[in-house]
């Protein structure tokens, strides 16, 4: 069935195709008075119609007035207008008219004969999402079918109703595909009509629901309680060089609290960067190793994991805590040692890659799973690592390098608890940041000169090019290759994602010891390098970096005592959205703010990063638009499971069907 192709099968399916708009075919207008570039109805008597050839094969129809074109169209098409204007019939046609060689015209409009008595519609016509091969009508007809086949229940609770002052749900699809004469057509439009609203908010509702669900089932099954009773932790906390952040011992509370339950926690930790998430893992790994458990740490880049097992060797070697490093460019002998270790329970802590993931790792009693930069992993590598765990599920804690909107992580991660770091650690000084046109680029090389001759050091950033990852590495490669030409007095180092572990780390080594002034490198130190002396970065063609990403390059910098500068090169010229984007990242640095345009300029799959592949999770709800609705649907979600769960369960049936909302599991 043809339909099908729309994805509409079930009675509901009709019933929540809901218009893309409205056409307004309730009046007529002049067309000599028509508006430009909107769509209007006009009707005119119909005189003659003929087919030209130039300067390509058309069909014109000249009406009192007014003409028609068409470029495709039928032999049977031109028939028809000439009988139309035999018998001196009208046509009423919809279409944006423009001034032509005969006067006003439109191209292609849709049309209907009519005679002087024909009644001008009552209501809005709706227009349907619509495929090839399936005509507005058909839809039309299905959808009123299915809307008047029997009455329809209202999944809501009349309480739930009138709390959030929603409108009937038979009612709102009514007018929606329906609209009563005089309906408000921009409120239809703009979808801030009440119908709307009550659409958008139980498609909001049930993705809630069906999350909170989701959680409720994981967090049903068994995980070993973590009372951390051993000494460790307090030694840490002791031994610290400095003291943590009001913001980071509350989240460690909350951590703490969840892991002492026999339940898993699912946890996503959230903060702008540099706020100090490492330490809440790292807590949290010693409040595993302190009840007699271990603990892994997956990250999604060599470089990445890498920075963390150095600080993790740093802070609980002394402690003596056994920890583990698993990486691919492990020798074959060291690798053997990690497995052996993990297996006999004898290591407590595992640092590593998607090398955890591999087949002989094994762990005598994995009790906690921590997994940086989240969104870098699928869900199913995800279970992969939980299901390395013999006995009992283990908690997870993940964490988010990048800010998330506050609408984005109330949706996307209402599966999760959420923590979030919401506080710098004192002195940090923000980055200044400046944005220089590349004709500009002299002065910023003697800047750099300037910086490194007092004993600082610089990052530049090549561009990423769309087409192609060589072609990145290629850029990064040359753009090495002048700079070290035109700085002869400073080292300059190399660092992007092609070359091997070992060349990668030896190049991050060189950098942190000082030996290298300038690191030239492609997005890969994007994540979690952290080189204090650093407080020079230059981050070339700016303009075609999205927004959380220059977030981040920028906090690689502003880590040390010294102010930070962060110059932004644009290409020859910025234009638009571009230049809408490089603006908000010299007005603020909070990843917070800058992560909401970022929503508004580009919607939440490029904000996310993941599950932009599949579907869009809403089809009607716009996170940056619509964020009471998303607080009243979150509210009314748990709300609702705790007092009416039958009614819950009938509200995400009806939304979702047999669909499996797609969840952190
Ligand atoms: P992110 O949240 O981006 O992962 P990190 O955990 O890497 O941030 O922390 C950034 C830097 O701040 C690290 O060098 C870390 O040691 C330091 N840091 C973390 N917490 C504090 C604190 N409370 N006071 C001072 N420095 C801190
Ligand atoms: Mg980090």
């Amino acid at each position: 069935m043809k339909l099908e192709k729309l994805g509409l099968r079930s009675r509901f399916d009709f019933v929540l195709h809901l218009p893309l708009r409205y056409e307004d075919e309730t009046v007529l207008t002049d067309p000599q008075k028509a508006p430009p570039g909107r769509p209007v109805q006009v009707e005119a008597r119909v005189l003659r119609a003929e087919v030209a050839y130039r300067p390509r094969r058309q069909l014109i129809v000249h009406a009192e007035g007014l003409a028609l074109r068409f470029f495709n169209f039928w032999g049977s098409q031109l028939k028809q207008f000439q009988r139309a204007a035999d018998a001196g019939r009208l046509v009423r046609a919809f279409g944006e008219v423009r001034a032509g060689f005969f006067g006003a015209e439109m191209a292609h409009p849709r049309y209907q004969f009519v005679d002087a008595d024909t009644p001008l519609p009552e209501a809005l016509t709706p227009i349907y999402p619509a495929t090839a091969g399936v005509s507005q009508k058909e839809i039309r007809t299905a959808v009123l079918r299915a809307l008047d086949e029997a009455p329809i229940g209202d999944t809501l609770p009349a309480a739930v109703r009138k709390r959030y002052q929603l409108d009937g749900f038979a009612e709102s699809v009514e007018v929606l595909h329906r609209p009563r004469p005089g309906a408000d057509i921009e409120a239809l439009t703009d979808h801030t009509h009440p119908a709307w609203q009550r659409m958008i908010f139980d498609e909001l509702l049930a993705q809630q629901l069906s999350m909170r669900f989701a959680y409720r089932r994981r967090r049903a099954r068994n995980a070993p309680a973590l009372p951390g009773h051993g000494p460790l932790l307090g030694s840490f906390v002791k031994n610290l060089p400095f003291s943590l952040t009001k913001a980071q011992k509350r989240v460690i509370e909350e951590v703490l609290a969840d892991l002492r339950e026999p339940h898993p926690m699912q946890r996503l930790l959230q903060g702008d960067v540099g706020s100090g998430k490492t330490i809440v893992a790292a807590m949290a790994c010693l409040t595993a190793a302190d009840s007699g458990w271990q603990a892994a740490v997956m990250a999604p880049t060599e470089i990445l994991a890498e920075q963390h097992w150095r600080k993790f060797n740093d802070w609980f070697a002394p402690l003596g805590v056994p920890l583990a490093w698993l990486h691919g460019g492990l020798a074959q002998q060291e690798k053997r040692s990690a497995l052996r270790r993990l297996k006999s329970g004898e290591c407590a802590i595992v640092v590593g890659t998607h090398a955890l993931l591999q087949k002989g790792v094994e762990f005598a009693r994995l009790g906690l799973a921590v997994i940086d930069e989240q969104h870098r992993f699928g869900v199913q590598q995800r279970v992969m690592l939980r299901r390395k765990a013999e006995e009992a599920v283990p908690h997870q804690l993940m964490m988010s390098a990048t800010p998330i909107p506050r609408t984005l992580s109330m949706t996307h991660y209402a599966d999760l608890d959420v923590s979030l770091i919401d506080e710098m650690p004192p002195g940090r000084r923000p980055v200044l940041t400046r944005v220089f046109s590349a004709a500009r680029r002299g002065e910023v090389l003697s800047r750099i000169r300037d910086a490194c001759a007092g004993g600082q050091q610089a990052y530049w950033v090549c561009p990423v090019i769309e087409e192609s990852k060589d072609k990145d590495v290629q850029t990064a490669i040359d753009t090495h290759a002048r700079l070290q030409g035109e700085l002869k007095k400073l080292r300059v180092g190399l660092l992007h994602g092609r070359m091997d572990a070992p060349a990668k780390a030896s190049a991050i080594d060189a950098f942190r010891g000082g030996r290298t002034h300038l690191l030239v490198c492609t997005t890969v130190i994007e994540v979690g390098v952290d080189v204090p002396n650093a407080s020079l970065m230059v981050i070339e063609s700016a303009e075609r970096f999205g927004l959380a990403q220059l977030h981040q390059l920028r906090g690689r910098v502003g880590r040390g005592e010294r102010d930070s500068v962060c110059i932004l090169l644009f290409g020859e010229s910025l234009q638009g959205n571009a230049a809408a984007r490089l603006r908000i990242i010299l007005r603020t640095n909070d990843g917070f703010e800058i992560a909401q345009r970022d929503l508004e300029l580009r919607g939440p799959g490029e904000v996310i990063g993941e599950r932009q592949s599949g579907s869009p999770l809403f089809r009607f709800a716009d996170l940056a638009r619509d964020t009471d609705l998303v607080v009243a649907a979150l509210e009314a979600a748990n709300d609702l499971i705790e007092r009416n769960p039958d009614a819950a369960r009938a509200h995400v049936e009806r939304w979702l069907g047999s669909r499996e909302e797609l969840t952190h599991t």
